[in-house]
């Protein structure tokens, strides 16, 4: 059995503040420790279930957090920042190549416009007031879970803050196995569990999640992806790769080739931010 890990690091245990997610903030060092060992919990539990290879994929802003010193010696890690010629669907990369039995979503978060979400953003918080996937506001981890159902990948755990866990359980289904490491109080303050505790938790989740495998996640086509930005300049330098403006601040994408539309999300976004002057962010 093959796993795929999406790595964030909004939802490891222990992470409340903007500090821990940005490297030179305070304890942005220790935050890197606690997620690791939330994804090394994630490991174990999935060898215990017979899983043969894992690779995880960091997906926090550089995509360079994950401690591989620290990291357990079964996993492969693919790490590196999401230009869209080296991981084509932001977090995730190299599906086409790579086939897998299940996924896990560990440190994920609330999507961009959740009411007192824990750190709440989706993919790219300073353009993105939302997104929406088929019509429905979508987070980061419904639309990981779809790019991930289209090969056939269930997602079978997530792990996170409370808030999260009710999020991503109403997205992609009650039937999903959560773990809730922290409860969130509003947008940057938690009650964590220590880090040894959430790893049990997450261990023993991993393992049986991977028991009795979930359906994967089919969004039906033609595929739509609609992403509001927060200014209508934001929208103009993604539109300048494609995609059909609505309003004043919105560009959508559709098609029946939902990797090709994902694709071209995850370039939009990318040549949005790539000239935003930093002034103005
Ligand atoms: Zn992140």
């Amino acid at each position: 059995m093959r796993v795929y890990i999406s790595a964030d690091m909004e939802g490891a245990t222990g992470v409340c503040h903007r500090d821990h997610l940005m490297a030179g903030g305070q304890d942005y060092e220790a935050a890197r420790r606690w997620l690791t060992g939330d994804i090394n919990a994630a490991v174990e539990g999935a060898l215990a279930a017979g899983a043969t290879d894992i690779v995880v994929a960091d997906g926090h802003a550089t995509m360079r957090n994950v401690l591989l010193d620290q990291l357990h010696e079964a996993a492969r890690l693919l790490q590196g920042p999401a230009q869209p010629s080296n991981r084509e669907f932001g977090q995730l990369a190299a599906l086409e190549h790579d086939r897998f039995d299940a996924a896990f979503l560990i440190g994920h978060h609330t999507r961009a416009g959740t009411e007192g979400g824990l750190l709440a953003h989706t993919w790219v918080g300073s353009l993105v007031r939302e997104i929406r996937l088929q019509g429905e506001p979508a987070s980061e981890s419904r639309l990981n879970a779809a790019i991930w159902g289209h090969f056939g990948i269930p997602v079978a755990l997530a792990t996170g803050a409370d808030d999260y866990c009710r999020e991503v359980r109403d997205e992609l289904g009650a039937d999903l196995t959560v773990v809730a490491v922290k409860q969130a109080l509003g947008t940057s303050a938690v009650i964590t569990l220590t880090p040894p505790r959430a790893q049990a938790l997450i261990r023993e989740a991993a393992a049986a999640s991977l028991r009795s495998l979930r359906a994967p996640l089919d969004v039906g086509t033609p595929v739509r992806v609609e992403i509001d930005f927060w200014r209508d300049d934001m929208r103009a330098r993604a539109a300048t790769l494609g995609g059909e403006p609505i309003g004043r601040t919105t560009l959508t994408f559709e098609g029946d080739d939902l990797p090709a539309v994902f694709r071209s999300v995850w370039a939009a976004l990318a040549q949005a931010l790539r000239d935003d002057p930093s002034f103005l962010r």
